[in-house]
């Protein structure tokens, strides 16, 4: 039977490695902060003090952590990833990078013999914990196929896209336009009630039109209650949003409402609320 590892235990890859564990999987975890390991762990996860023991001691190792930064260290730092790696095993990335991290990752695992796979997921804190991700991969073949049983324990469906790059440019160009159509919702509340309109109203007569979306849907209520909880921490959607911007630069692509709706999330992180969930930017757009 084969082992997987699991890196980085926050929102999703608690909720992830939950997943595959209730499914019977032998897990073995490791977080930076190493006491959100113990609800895991009394869940039957194995725990190792670094990433390369982990790596060491697992055929297939996901990453789940914050930004390329996070990525770049857990990789190719100190008892990182690649310190860990030997021929033939796994190491799939499912945090939101840019493709140029994700890319020069592959090329270090395969240096080493490995196998890489990026594989950002859609779908946030709820859809990690019904097992209903949807996962956007790219890279090694091989592994993606070898990978479809906890991909299915962990997600409802999967996409392929081929070489490293190409699932973490599909991620930013999704999470993009998310983040564009939440602050265009933002400001349409904001107008609205301060034009004297009921927000809820506001959010009933969008439901009934072809803009109606389940996340104005879920998220929407909410909002008018003015009760934010953390789903998708706001830092990470500003990070989503420069890194599609710098795509959009590479690429030669202006990206005129993106910026707009980035300069939002800034606002929203400079006035504290860095850990909220993104819809919190409506704090921000409001004032
Ligand atoms: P989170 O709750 O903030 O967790 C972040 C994780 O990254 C934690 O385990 C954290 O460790 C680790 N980390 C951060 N910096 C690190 C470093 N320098 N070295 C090692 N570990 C580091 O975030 P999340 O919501 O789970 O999101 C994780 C990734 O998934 C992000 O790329 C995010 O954009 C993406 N994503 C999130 C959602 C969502 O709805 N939440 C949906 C889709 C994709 P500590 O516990 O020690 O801080």
């Amino acid at each position: 039977m084969k082992k997987y590892g699991f890196l980085g235990l926050g929102i999703m890859g608690q909720a992830m490695a939950a997943n595959l564990l209730k499914a019977d999987f032998t897990v073995t975890v490791w977080n930076r902060t190493a006491s959100k390991c113990e609800s895991l762990i009394n869940k039957g996860a194995s725990h190792r003090e670094t990433p390369a023991e982990v790596v060491a001691s697992s055929d297939i190792t996901f990453a789940m952590v914050s930004d390329p930064v996070a990525a770049r260290k857990i990789c190719f730092g100190k008892q990182g990833v690649l310190e860990g790696i030997t021929m033939g095993k796994g190491y799939i990335d499912v945090s939101t990078i840019d493709p140029q991290t994700s890319i020069e990752i592959s090329q270090a695992i395969s240096n080493n013999g490995g196998r890489f796979l990026e594989a950002p997921v859609s779908g946030s804190k709820k859809p990690a914990e019904d097992g209903a991700l949807v996962f956007l991969c790219a890279g090694d073949k091989s592994l993606y196929q070898e990978a479809i049983p906890a991909l299915e324990i962990m997600g409802k469906k999967s996409f392929y896209f081929g070489d490293a790059g190409f699932g973490a440019r599909m991620k930013l160009v999704i999470n993009m336009i998310m983040g564009t159509m939440m602050t265009a919702l933002c400001e349409g509340l904001s107008l609205g009630k301060k034009a004297g309109l009921n927000m809820s109203d506001i959010l009933d007569v969008l439901d009934q039109g072809v803009i109606a979306n389940q996340m104005f849907r879920l998220k929407g209520p909410m909002m008018v209650e003015g009760n934010f909880p953390t789903a998708f921490p706001l830092k990470h959607m500003q990070k989503d949003m420069r890194l599609a911007l710098l795509m959009g630069d590479d690429n030669g692509q202006a990206l005129y409402t993106a910026g707009a709706a980035n300069f939002s999330y800034i606002k929203a992180r400079n006035k504290g609320f860095d850990d909220g969930d993104f819809s919190a930017v409506l704090q921000a757009i409001k004032e």
